[in-house]
């Protein structure tokens, strides 16, 4: 059993029902950006450490800081995305604090003056739809790395790469408007999914590109006022979240029943035991002493600014699923699976403007190519088939040329060798039956060799009929023309 089980407080469904949470999340973002957000250090990830360094993001004396456009240009079109109002006028703040990985010795971020505010995310949950509060939008620099495992000597030292000081991050502050760790995973999938649309991240969270940090506390059912709330740090994975705010939302609730108080303090998510604990209180207790940063005039941004960014925004996901039910006539769910990533949905309209039937491509790419990919471990990026070559198959079976089902073995070979629909179906010999000859004499056949069901069909057994079209279809490997096996054996068992 591991310590997570026994250390979680265990209380009774009725005694967590009596209960209700209240979450808000803060997220990171690592903007895609090349270069650093104040100098010109590139951002790649995996350099050797302390390669991209120079003056400004190791805070020399002296070195002045610049502003990159193009992380502004992402943190804005961040903000449209989510609906916030851009502010004419934000100003970065320094954020003192005392770290080895900080050599500048404070953060630059917005403060009292965020970049943007009031905006909202849509997201579903079990079918239903809600609008969660985004409180701000703000930019800041990340700090460096500490490396304290991993070296022969990680005993007695500890190392650290400053590649990541300066890289450009966005903080995205939701209201405290989630109330079950199922929002909050729906809210941070929601997000993610329109940061990867918009490309203002990868997103990539074991590269660090998305943190996230919880806000928690809990109250009685019905009550109004907030409950004290904690800080869950260190939510780095989807997993990570769910399981964090579960165990903090009992722990919580275990405090207040048994007549304790919850204190407002910082908790980082332990993984390997399972459980949030309070961090240091004294190595952690933060003045940060915000002051304006002298070394950054205030960003203005004019309505031109946004209508220009506003003009480069894609279209996101809650409108191109939109988009997908009206133009496509597609159910709901399709467009929900078709409209997950950037690519598949370029996928699928690449495949119908290939001339593929939109419902018909909708339905093979949200079953067949989905479920080939999973069990093949890859996405759509490494389909063996390209919508080209879908579209192909897809109108042969739409016009009859092959059935339905020889379609799905020719689509399991075209996703096993990579080849055309045309080659896979001549060299298969899967082509569907046509020829009327060919079909009559294998009809006239099994009813020679069922007798007993012929007698039934004549005394008025309709039913029988469909035991003869299936025998047929079985005789021809299921490509007979359906209609054509149909209209044959009407007429010779007549
Ligand atoms: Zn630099």
């Amino acid at each position: 059993m591991s310590r997570a089980t026994q250390d979680a407080p265990r209380l009774a469904p009725e005694t967590l029902l009596k209960y209700e949470a209240v979450i808000g999340l803060e997220v990171h973002a690592q903007l895609q950006t090349r270069t650093k957000v104040f100098c010109g250090c590139s951002t790649r990830f995996g350099d050797p450490p302390n390669t991209n360094t120079c003056p400004v993001c190791l805070g020399l004396p002296g070195a002045l800081p610049v502003l990159n456009r193009r992380a502004l240009e992402l943190a804005m079109r961040t903000a449209l995305a989510l609906n916030c109002e851009i502010q004419p006028r934000s100003r970065f703040a320094r954020k003192n604090y005392f770290y080895p990985d900080l050599p500048k010795g404070y953060q630059i971020s917005m403060y009292e003056l965020p970049l943007a505010t009031c905006g909202s995310l849509g997201i579903e949950i079990e079918g239903r739809r809600t609008r969660i509060g985004i409180t701000r939008v703000h930019m800041e620099d990340d700090a460096g790395k500490s490396l304290h495992d991993g070296f022969a000597d990680s005993d007695r030292w500890s190392y650290i790469d400053f590649n990541r000081c300066g890289v450009p991050l966005i903080e995205i502050v939701s209201e405290p408007d989630l109330r079950t760790p199922a929002e909050a995973y729906a809210y941070l999938n929601t997000l993610k999914q329109v940061l990867l649309y918009t490309e203002v991240s990868d997103c990539n969270m074991e590269e660090g590109s998305l943190r996230c940090d919880a806000n928690v506390s809990v109250r009685l059912r019905g009550a109004l006022k907030f409950g004290t709330k904690a800080e869950v740090k260190n939510l780095n994975s989807f997993r990570f979240l769910s399981h964090a705010l579960e165990y903090e939302i009992e722990r919580q609730i275990g405090v207040l029943e048994s007549g304790g108080a919850v204190t407002q303090e910082t908790r980082l998510w332990n993984v390997a035991d399972g459980r949030t604990e309070p961090m240091r209180s004294k190595e952690f207790a933060h003045d940060y002493r915000y002051f304006p940063e002298p070394d950054l005039l205030p960003v203005t941004v004019s309505e031109a600014m946004i209508a220009g960014v506003r003009s480069r925004m894609p279209e996101l996901p809650a409108a191109k699923a939109e988009r997908f039910l009206r133009d496509y006539q597609i159910t709901s769910y399709d467009a929900g699976v078709l409209t997950a990533t950037r690519s598949l949905a370029d996928y699928f309209e690449t495949t119908v403007k290939a001339g593929a039937p939109a419902k018909s491509a909708a339905n093979w790419i949200s079953v067949e190519l989905l479920r080939r990919l999973k069990d093949a471990g890859g996405d759509i990026a490494e389909s063996p088939l390209n919508p080209a070559n879908l579209a192909e198959l897809l109108k042969r079976v739409e016009s009859g040329e092959i059935t339905a089902a020889s379609g799905k073995r020719v689509f399991a070979r075209m996703f096993e060798t990579g080849r055309t629909a045309s080659a896979v179906i001549a060299e298969e010999g899967l082509a569907q039956i046509n020829d009327s000859a060919a079909v009559e004499k294998i009809a006239r056949e099994v009813i020679a060799k069922n007798p007993d069901n012929v007698a039934k069909f004549r005394a008025g057994n309709e039913g029988v009929f469909k035991f003869f079209v299936g025998q047929v279809m079985r005789e021809t490997r299921g490509q007979a023309n359906p209609q054509l096996v149909n209209e044959i054996l009407r007429r010779v068992l007549a």
